[in-house]
């Protein structure tokens, strides 16, 4: 089977990212969200960060408009029908993504391939909520997916070789390199990059250093792109406690105990960028940092 159409499922910053690859390297893309305003933002979101390819000489004005016309979206899952792969980059909450599963399932073609892009939760337990453990797989891109190089690949205990191998092909088509993770909590990317975030929010939590004091220590003194603290906004700090959950219950250590201040800020509802605040705040022309 070759992939020709593809379905997202969530259409937040993963989902578009996803959308917008898939969309250039000329795949049909059926993108589904239940919240309709996630939706036009995403298309808006799309439409921009092509601008930006356009104007830095990357894709041409046409390339951009073929695209965007290969995107439909849609609030139905029964829309998915004609998908010959469905990745899911719902909300990282693994009652959601079971629930997603048990109601996709009945609407897809048998052949069909499927995929979480989830951060960290058990392929293998969000495969025995599908009726096709044997096609799905982890398909865990980066953030932002346009500019990030990586895609790993996890398989499940009943993923079949088959699914893996036209999984890599077409994460290899869409330009990305891939790296193969087994099957544990929060693979390789995650286990190692939060635990360095939430030691990085018991350092602010702690009183050790601020905001600034610690993103700047760690872009400059360890050479790292983003600061520990500017990168948590940008994933969403609700996504870095989920993973940190995961990784706490998963491995039963308590190295992996989520901090209290980063549980505080997603209970405030301040999960970073794509709210306006969170360990930065958004709201004016620069990034001000809140403490
Ligand atoms: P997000 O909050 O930006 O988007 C999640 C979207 O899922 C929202 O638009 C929401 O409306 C939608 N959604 C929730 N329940 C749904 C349902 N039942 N049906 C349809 N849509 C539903 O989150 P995100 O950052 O895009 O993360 C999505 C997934 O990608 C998560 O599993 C996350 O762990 C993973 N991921 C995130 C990053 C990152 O840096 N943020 C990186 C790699 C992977």
């Amino acid at each position: 089977m070759t992939i020709e159409t593809i379905g997202i499922i969530g259409a937040g910053q993963m989902g578009n990212g996803i959308a917008h690859v898939c969309s250039l390297a000329k795949l049909d893309v059926i993108m589904v969200d239940n919240n309709p305003a996630q939706l036009n933002k995403a298309l808006e979101t799309i439409r921009a960060n092509m601008n930006r390819q356009v104007k830095r000489g990357l894709i041409t004005q046409a390339d951009e408009d073929a695209a965007i016309k290969r995107i439909k979206t849609s609030q139905s899952l029964k829309d998915l029908s004609p998908s010959d792969f469905v990745i899911e980059a719902a909300t990282e909450k693994e009652e959601i993504k079971k629930e997603i599963m048990r109601a996709v399932c009945p609407h897809l073609k048998a052949e069909t391939l499927l995929a979480s892009n989830t951060s960290s939760i058990s392929i293998t337990r969000l495969a025995a909520a599908t009726d096709r453990p044997q096609k799905f797989i982890g398909m865990h891109f980066m953030n932002p997916v346009p500019l990030m190089k990586l895609v790993e690949l996890i398989r499940g205990l009943a993923t079949d070789d088959d699914t893996f191998t036209q999984i890599r092909d077409l994460a290899e088509k869409l330009g990305k390199t891939t790296a193969t993770s087994e099957d544990f909590p929060a693979f390789i990317v995650n286990r190692i990059l939060l635990p360095m975030i939430n030691e990085a929010v018991y350092t602010l939590y702690e009183g050790v250093g601020n905001v600034d004091a610690i993103d700047t220590a760690m872009r400059l003194g360890a050479n790292h792109p983003m600061g520990p603290l500017e990168l948590a906004d940008f994933i969403g700090l609700d996504v870095c406690l989920a993973v940190m959950q995961v990784l706490y219950e998963g491995l039963a250590d308590s190295k992996y105990r989520p901090c209290p201040l980063l549980v505080k800020y997603v209970e405030a509802g301040w999960y970073g960028k794509k709210a306006g605040r969170g360990f930065y705040d958004y709201s004016g022309e620069t990034p001000v940092p809140t403490r």
